[in-house]
């Protein structure tokens, strides 16, 4: 089921996300329709946060993106990055490392907006999978920043906030509006 995915301005981006303790149904399901959804926006990756639930979960699936590389590493080993697509990360801990490194960034609540980010080069990650195993890599590239990226969400942090000043002062009169918006439609949705 495609789920809508919450711009700026919605008030459960700010919230940290609860550990899941259990792999209930309703979590296996919210994993089939967030990668649906993900998907459908042309996404490479998507936090709980994004469609109104604060929990430690995102989906990731940078399988088609071929222009931008990525590393993984298991167990000291590099893997094929395709074969380790579509991933799911449930209560991630992060360990980001390495010289900071400048990339282009967008984000499914942030429509058309797009900004250089400087962020660690490399991320080690440990976390739990859609079957409830325990998951263990490092990862460099593109994946490194989306990871870093989707993390963020589930601590209630936004891209925006990592941006630099001069950045952010661009994009401040978009920004302003994007959150007007998305505010006035709450307020809308709740006079109903
Ligand atoms: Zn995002």
């Amino acid at each position: 089921m495609l789920l809508p995915i919450l711009k700026y301005g919605h008030p459960v981006l700010r919230q940290k996300g609860a550990r899941i303790e259990r792999l209930t149904p309703e979590i296996q399901r919210l994993v089939a329709d967030m990668f649906e959804s993900m998907h459908a926006a042309n996404g490479i990756g998507l936090a709980a946060q994004q469609v109104g639930q604060a929990l430690q979960l995102t989906v990731i699936d940078i399988g088609a993106v071929k222009d931008r590389p990525s590393t993984v590493e298991v167990a000291g080993q590099p893997v094929a990055v395709e074969g380790f697509m579509p991933l799911v990360l449930i209560n991630p801990e992060i360990q980001p490392h390495g010289n900071p490194a400048t990339g282009p960034e967008g984000c499914l609540s942030f429509p058309e907006m797009y900004a250089d980010i400087t962020r660690p080069e490399w991320v080690d990650v440990v976390a739990t999978n859609e079957r409830g195993e325990r998951i263990q890599f490092k990862a460099g590239g593109l994946l490194s920043r989306v990871v870093q990226h989707e993390v963020d969400h589930l601590q209630g942090i936004l891209f925006i906030d990592r941006m630099s000043r001069a950045v952010k002062d661009d994009l401040r009169a978009e920004l302003e509006a994007l959150q007007r918006g998305t505010k006035a439609a709450l307020q809308e949705q709740a006079g109903r």
